[in-house]
């Protein structure tokens, strides 16, 4: 159904989709090197031009007087970001914001679980492609998979519900520890999504396509061990998940390439810069930083900036995995995954 927008007061755009979630990138900088996301030498944006925190919080102030309920947080590794505390408390005072999550490595949470729940976040998802340390440094370059254990931990004792974690499975690197991952998730009382990688940025560390591993074959190898069930997806997003049978938690799957996600998008993208993305696979895109420092007392411009955008939201991505370059150049860390 195309929803009503009497007064202009609410995100539509040409195909009737009305966005309510809005995923806002708060750095590209991050404290590992995934093999999927970043190369291994990046150059990051000069702080000069990202985004102040006060000016993501007028953004998300404005996104929410239009009807956005739903922000999440993102990057890069948002906790990196200096004092992002702060921004996490100004959101989550924003009457008409019911979900304010937060996707994060998890290589900071022992340290901010706890300030988090207290400001209002919340949900939050933890990405975890492997239990093994060894394996988690080469996947990360950099990382101690125990302080992803311990930040897990703590998110735990401050109380979050329903935490998920994240997954993004390659051939021949990690698909042998699905069910591992399902077990590690399930037991602790977390859902878990496994991602398909996206072609998203150059990469040096292996070729996308060799490495496809599709959520069917996760699907069927779970299957072997498990009765799963798809349950009715009410989040409109791209996820489709799966019941277990005898337990309270899912398997979720997003599948950019072999189940295509882009009818019922609800959703926009926020990089570190202010760069309003409208579409993770395609270029279409406004310059709201522009807007922001121009307009530094009267939001009505940046609202009429939100509303005009609408136009240019393309009707869905066109993923290649067997394509030579990546259709998309910016990389995940940029893109505000
Ligand atoms: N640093 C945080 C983290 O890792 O959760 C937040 C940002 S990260 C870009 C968000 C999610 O994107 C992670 O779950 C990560 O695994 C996923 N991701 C990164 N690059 C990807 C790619 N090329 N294809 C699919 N997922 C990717
Ligand atoms: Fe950093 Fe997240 Fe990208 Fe890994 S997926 S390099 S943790 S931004």
């Amino acid at each position: 159904m195309i929803p009503s927008n009497p007064e202009n007061s609410l995100l539509v755009d040409r195909f009737g989709r009305q966005v309510t979630y809005v995923r806002l990138s708060v750095t590209d900088r991050c404290d590992l090197r995934c093999v999927y996301c970043m190369s291994e030498e990046m150059t990051f944006v000069p702080r000069e031009q990202l985004l102040t925190l006060e000016e993501m919080a007028r953004l998300g102030k404005t996104f929410v007087e239009l009807g956005v309920h739903k922000i999440r947080i993102t990057g890069g590794e948002p906790l990196v970001r200096r004092n992002i505390l702060h921004l996490f408390r100004e959101l989550g005072q924003l009457d008409g914001l019911h979900d304010l999550t937060l996707t994060t490595n998890g290589t900071q949470l022992a340290r901010y679980a706890q300030e988090l729940k207290d400001a209002g976040v919340t949900r939050i998802n933890i990405s975890l492609d492997t239990l093994k340390a060894e394996r988690f440094q080469q996947l990360t370059r950099l990382g101690d998979i125990n302080k992803v254990f311990a930040g897990i931990d703590a998110a735990l004792a401050a109380g979050f519900q329903r935490i998920k974690l994240n997954a993004v499975i390659l051939k021949h690197r990690n698909d042998d520890e699905v069910l591992d991952l399902v077990e590690f998730a399930h037991q602790r009382g977390m859902d878990i999504t496994f991602i398909e990688e996206m072609p998203l940025g150059v990469i040096d560390s292996h070729d996308r396509a060799e490495a496809y591993y599709s959520s069917t074959e996760i699907l069927h190898a779970l299957q072997q061990h498990m009765a799963l069930a798809e349950v009715a997806d009410n989040t409109g997003g791209p996820s489709r998940y799966f019941g277990r049978a005898g337990s309270d938690y899912r398997v979720g799957f997003i599948s950019p390439h072999s189940h295509n996600f882009c009818d019922t998008c609800n959703r926009v993208r926020v990089t570190a810069e202010g760069r309003l993305l409208l579409c993770l696979g395609q270029e279409h895109s406004v310059d709201l930083r522009e807007v922001l420092r121009a307009n530094p007392d009267d939001d009505v411009k940046v609202r009429e900036a939100l509303l005009q955008s609408m136009s240019i939201k393309p009707q869905g991505h066109e993923f290649d995995v067997n394509a030579a370059q990546p259709v998309i150049f910016r990389h995940m860390s940029a893109t505000g995954g």
